[in-house]
């Protein structure tokens, strides 16, 4: 029988921490119309379908209670395919990363924009306004290494959350379930040689470990690279298929298990897997999908550098 103690901590837990907004970045996902070449539309993703009803395409938009789905405009005004480097900025900063930096720039922040993003970043501002932000990726030794051996840069996310003094998750975490590996299921991590007895683990599993995540952080980010690297051909004949079916996989275990006050918005920055005739980039819109309560508050947003101030705006 539940005494007064317990109905007050029920009660403070029901009134307290009660909504996170969980923020799913997809790399390379544009928002297209249903064609053959279209691999969004010919991959069975049954709980994407669930949800909107149809594929996750130009037809599907729609603005309804605890659910939006609109196309955002990528290219900010800016010639040329729209690129990660400065797209990554404009969705973590806030700031038409593009039209500072003259172009679109693939792959890594621009040098000059680095300061920025580190001081303006999503992460830094929701942590100053006393939101518990949490970077949800795990980072393994060997990523460390090639950053030190200068083989890569820091993606923008790191420097967003180096600037805001998030701690990163590592493989401990990951093991643990406290964190996600980019590529959903932890399979990129043996690839490397690395996470010797860390188990894979199924899409839907790795949903829930984020819903998890969000139970005790107020913003939850995680990114995911395989839209990208599929839309490029880099992950093989199947590529593309299994990053869909992982992504579907990771979105049907996530809103299982997480909070009904929780919001799921998910983004990308540049098109790129929904259009199979082509290995680059694409200048389509990409989708802005917003599950659970707060969802009609994004109807406002039109393009990617709009997303960072509206989530500040509804934390
Ligand atoms: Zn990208």
């Amino acid at each position: 029988m539940p005494g007064i103690i317990d109905e007050l901590v029920i009660n403070v837990n029901n009134a307290g921490h009660t909504m996170s907004i969980i923020f799913v970045f997809l790399d390379g996902v544009g928002m297209a119309p249903i064609t053959t070449g279209n691999p969004l539309a010919t991959t069975p993703m049954g709980h994407m379908h669930a949800l909107l009803g149809g594929p996750l395409s130009s037809e599907a938009a729609q603005a309804r209670p605890g659910l939006l789905l609109r196309p955002i405009d990528a290219a900010l005004g800016v010639d040329g395919l729209p690129q990660s480097g400065t797209g990554h900025v404009a969705l973590l900063a806030g700031v038409n990363a593009p039209a500072l930096h003259g172009r679109h720039q693939p792959n890594f922040p621009p040098v000059a924009l680095r300061p920025l993003l580190a001081e303006r970043s999503l992460f830094r501002l929701a942590g100053q306004s006393g939101h518990s932000v949490a970077f949800a990726n795990a980072f393994s030794a060997g990523y460390w290494q090639a950053i030190a051996a200068r083989r890569i840069r820091r993606s923008a996310s790191v420097i967003a959350a180096e600037g805001a003094g998030l701690p990163l998750r590592d493989l401990d975490d990951l093991r643990a379930g406290r964190a996600l590996s980019w590529d959903i299921t932890r399979q990129a991590i043996h690839s490397r040689g690395e996470g010797e007895g860390l188990p894979l683990i199924t899409p839907d599993l790795a949903g829930a470990h984020l819903a998890d995540i969000a139970r005790a952080h107020r913003l939850v980010f995680f990114e995911c690279f395989l839209p990208d690297l599929a839309g490029h051909g880099r992950m093989g004949a199947d590529g593309v298929h299994e990053a869909l079916v992982r992504i579907d996989g990771l979105l049907g275990g996530l809103l299982a298990a997480k909070q009904p006050a929780d919001t799921v918005l998910i983004t990308s920055d540049h098109g790129n897997i929904e259009d199979s005739r082509t290995p680059s980039h694409t200048r389509s819109p990409v989708p802005l999908l917003v599950i659970g309560p707060d969802a009609e508050r994004f109807a406002g947003v039109e393009r990617i550098d709009q997303v960072a101030p509206a989530i500040l705006a509804n934390l």
